[in-house]
């Protein structure tokens, strides 16, 4: 029999953004109830992100789902570049005091699932939300499907938290969105294997070939891509095929370094970056992937999220602390501020790094690039600022 269940904030969407709003408002004892299209397997099979911005971090502290993490992941201080036969390590911490936590965003997100139900807070799995209603003017209400019927959550606010193709943005009519979009004309193709990665730290790598990143999920688990073009699929390639590739584009150094393994997983992530503005429609406000995504080099789509929520849960807590609404007003501007941060820096760190064309000009000017910015302490330090996360504005 369809149901009408009645909540403080309805959250759509189990991902990342979803699940630490959901915590972060539990904590300030705001109810909520997240609803997630996928099952909980499937969402917690998902390979994605792995790179963890401080900021990211200390919100998972704050959400008390951090014993994990703090216990497992692995503290980096830096990262190489590879090219023209020279790697150069940038050190983080010397030029800002300040690394990254390299944890799986599949973990990162198992662990905020399990701490949600441990709690006896729902996530309703397999309940896709079909529809957003009445969130301009009146009391919003999620239209959903559970087992085939349909169900409503009646809410004062909702979170769209629903990813890149969610329904919370598709609710909202078309007129009242400006999109800013880029596409790319290639994409990275990934492997994650059991195998130790070839190197301590990540090494994102600049080749004739196309670029590369050797990335890792822990000392026994590597996360390795190869640019690979838009068009092409994964059952072109074999497991040979790919480490083949990856050991051509490899600096000299890492070479004899490499470890190669079955697959556990093999996927192809076009590069686009969109962004949807404003991110607030009366009392829907969206988060992450709903709102923006971008290329993956500069690691910055699930730390986004993060900093989304960050802003978001202030305002909402504000709001039910003290009736404020004044923040809940700014949250679109400083969310897009950050988001417009980090996608300067991802486009121009993948403009540095990728094969565009055949012409030789532009190589040159990509090595010239690199040669200045690992070279010049002032741009070191700005490319340190940049990877470790920019830091959130005041917002109270
Ligand atoms: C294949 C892939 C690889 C990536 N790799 C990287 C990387 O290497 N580095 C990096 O920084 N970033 C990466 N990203 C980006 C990063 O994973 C995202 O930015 C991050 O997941 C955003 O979190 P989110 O919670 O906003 O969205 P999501 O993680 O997409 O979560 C949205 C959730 O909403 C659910 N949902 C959708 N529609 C509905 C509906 N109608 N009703 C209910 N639930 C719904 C979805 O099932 C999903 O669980 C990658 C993304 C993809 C897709």
């Amino acid at each position: 029999m369809a149901k009408t269940i009645r909540t403080q904030v309805g959250i759509i969407g189990s991902g990342p953004a979803g699940l630490l709003l959901s915590h972060l408002l539990d904590k300030h004892g705001i109810e909520t109830i997240v609803l997630e299209r996928q099952s909980r397997l499937h969402v917690e099979g998902r390979i994605r992100a792995g790179v963890l911005e401080q900021g990211t971090a200390r919100l998972m502290r704050e959400a008390g789902v951090n014993e994990r993490m703090d216990n497992e992941g692995l503290v980096h201080d830096g990262v190489s570049l590879a090219f023209g036969n020279r790697v150069e390590r940038i050190d983080f911490r010397a030029h800002t005091g300040k690394g990254v936590i390299i944890y799986g965003q599949t973990e990162m997100t198992k662990d905020l699932i399990q701490a949600r139900l441990n709690a006896g807070k729902a996530i309703e799995f397999e309940a896709p939300a079909l529809a957003v209603e009445d969130y301009r003017t009146g009391t919003p209400r999620i239209i959903y499907e559970k087992n085939g019927e349909r169900h409503e959550v009646i809410c004062d606010f909702v979170a769209g938290c629903d990813g890149s193709h969610g329904v919370s943005r598709q609710s909202i009519p078309a007129e009242q969105l400006t999109l800013f979009e880029k596409v790319y004309p290639f994409g990275w193709l990934g492997i994650l294997a059991e195998v130790p990665p070839v190197n301590d730290e990540l090494i994102y790598i600049n080749h004739e070939r196309g670029f590369a990143l050797c990335s890792m999920r822990s000392h026994t688990r590597s996360r390795y891509y190869i640019q690979c073009a838009l068009e092409d699929h994964v059952e072109n390639w074999s497991d040979e095929d790919f480490w083949k590739e990856l050991h051509r584009r490899l600096p000299s150094a890492a070479k004899d370094q490499l470890v190669t393994g079955p697959r556990l997983e093999m996927s192809i992530a076009p590069l686009r970056c969109f962004v949807a503005e404003p991110m607030r429609f009366g009392k829907l406000f969206l988060a992450g992937d709903a709102a923006h995504i971008m290329p993956p080099t500069g690691a910055k789509g699930l730390n986004l999220a993060a900093s989304d929520v960050f802003f978001l849960s202030r305002a909402l807590t504000a709001y039910y602390a003290e009736k404020r609404t004044d923040l809940l007003d700014r949250y679109s501007e400083t969310a897009l501020r950050r988001v417009w941060g980090s996608i300067r820096f991802s486009l121009w760190y993948t403009s540095l790094l990728h094969k565009f064309d055949e012409d030789p000009f532009n190589h040159r000017i990509q090595l010239a690039d690199l040669t200045y910015m690992t070279g010049s302490e002032a741009a070191r330090t700005s490319f340190a600022e940049n990877y470790i996360g920019l830091p959130f504005e005041k917002f109270e």
